[in-house]
């Protein structure tokens, strides 16, 4: 792995974004000698989190740790080149790509991926106490971190799909209450949920109260408080961490849950020539092994494109 400055030499592939999404990409591209620039703010979006988990191999590793390990074993690669840097645009060339970084410089390429991740927005979920407790003991994943508070006294947080998310969480703990936090929930889907002796609370939340972090009780505006150890949102509240897609034209679907994704193929192929999207920035929320696998997915489609390319110049 080099950081030569690539000025106006055309690589084979700029990927933005460096974590488990991007940086697959790239050690599946550099081992296929691409020539390949990653760009990476090095702002995963666990980094909120002590531990990440479900990662064979790596369950339980520190998000910091995870991105340590992809940056020693990338930089073995010498057709991979690691700028720690924030690609502040994109635009299209008669060629390919060119990325403008934030110090200036300028990436010229064929190929672009781009695995930038989303971003939550917390001060969508009107949650007052979120910022002290989101991803120390109140998360957005259950399959993230459902098994280290299993058996706890759970909270789902949401509107629509919290009636869903506790039937999936009540596999981890029998003691499940849902917050609607002012919502209304359909009268069927209530009903189901206190038959099943989940309860549910509409009345609007006054705060979470915590400690260092952990939750210990959920307050509603009449003063009531309820005692919970840890907590699941359902709501969707995050947004892509860059437009950097959008400004190059892809083009996005509304999806069943109200939100939005890009309109991309399996191997996060846009219908824009040589422009790939992957990971949280295609999904969503794709977890941390599907966005490794998708970012291999991706380089892999990308080696073969290039491949039939260069065998029809020949
Ligand atoms: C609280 C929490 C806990 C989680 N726990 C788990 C877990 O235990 N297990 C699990 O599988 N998943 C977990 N996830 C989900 C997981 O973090 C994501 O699904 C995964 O990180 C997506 O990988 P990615 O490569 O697409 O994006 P990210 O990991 O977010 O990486 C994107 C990278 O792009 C960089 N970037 C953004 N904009 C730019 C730019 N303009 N220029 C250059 N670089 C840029 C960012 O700095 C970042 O380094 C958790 C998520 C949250 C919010």
């Amino acid at each position: 792995m080099t950081t030569a400055d690539h000025g106006t030499h055309a690589l084979d592939l700029v990927i933005i974004g460096g974590g488990p999404a991007g940086m697959s990409a790239a050690l599946v591209a550099g081992r296929a000698l691409l020539d390949t620039v990653v760009v990476n703010a090095e702002a995963p979006r666990n980094a909120v989190t002590s531990a990440s988990h479900g990662f064979l191999t790596r369950d339980r590793a520190h998000p910091t740790e995870l991105l340590a390990i992809a940056k020693l074993q990338l930089s073995t690669y010498d057709t991979v080149s690691y700028r720690k840097n924030t690609a502040a645009s994109t635009s299209r060339t008669a060629a390919g790509f060119e990325v403008v970084l934030s110090d200036r410089s300028v990436l010229r390429s064929k190929r672009l991926i781009i695995a930038t991740g989303h971003t939550d927005d917390l001060d969508q979920l009107e949650l007052d106490g979120i910022e002290d407790t989101y991803g120390k003991s109140v998360y957005p994943c259950v399959f993230c971190d459902g098994f280290e508070r299993r058996g706890e006294r759970l909270a789902v947080f949401g509107r629509e799909g919290a009636a869903h998310y506790a039937k999936v969480i009540r596999l981890w703990s029998d003691d499940l209450m849902v917050f609607t936090n002012g919502s209304t929930l359909d009268a069927d889907a209530v009903q189901d949920l206190e038959r099943h002796g989940v309860a549910v609370h509409a009345e609007p939340i006054r705060r979470l109260e915590s400690c260092d972090g952990i939750l210990l009780a959920v307050e509603l505006q009449s003063g009531e408080r309820i005692e919970r150890d840890a907590g699941f949102i359902s709501d969707e509240y995050s947004r892509p961490a860059t437009m950097l897609a959008e400004s190059l034209g892809v083009t996005s679907s509304p999806t069943e849950w109200g939100t939005t994704v890009l309109d991309v193929d399996d191997a996060g192929a846009t219908d824009i020539d040589g422009l790939f999207v992957v990971g949280d920035a295609r999904t969503g929320f794709s977890g941390l092994v599907a966005a490794a696998a998708e970012g291999a997915a991706c380089a892999e489609a990308i080696v073969h494109e290039i491949a039939v390319e260069r065998w029809s110049q020949q």
